[in-house]
């Protein structure tokens, strides 16, 4: 008797954590499903912006891959993103990170600010 109600206990825990695990995957699905759409509108959004220069400045496709590879070797590595680095606040000394704008401690401008860093 004793047996079974643990049995049933643990059938019961088991059933939870598979209706968990449920859930997480359609959110992990719902996620990647969004960073998708986000994807694709940056590729359009860049696609739109590219197209402006090539028109209005009469680049190629060779001057925008050369400018890729100097901007992806920035962060001294070719690896084809733009990581984040350490940048030292000019006027507190305090470290910060090249993605903010400014020093979150003093709010002194951030001279190696790099929206685009990931
Ligand atoms: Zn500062």
């Amino acid at each position: 008797m004793l047996w079974d109600i643990i049995q049933q206990w643990k059938i019961e825990q088991m059933q939870r954590n598979v209706d968990a695990a449920k859930k997480d995957s359609r959110d992990a699905v719902d996620k990647s499903q969004d960073y998708a759409e986000k994807v694709g509108q940056l590729a359009l959004a860049t696609q739109a912006v590219w197209s402006f220069l090539k028109e209005k400045h009469h680049l190629d496709e060779k001057d925008l891959m050369q400018r890729m590879e100097e901007l992806d070797l920035m962060d001294g590595q070719k690896d084809g993103r733009v990581a984040p680095k350490v940048v030292t606040c000019p006027s507190c000394s305090r470290k910060m990170n090249s993605r903010n704008m400014q020093c979150m401690f003093c709010g002194c401008g951030n001279p190696e600010f790099n929206p685009f860093a990931e």
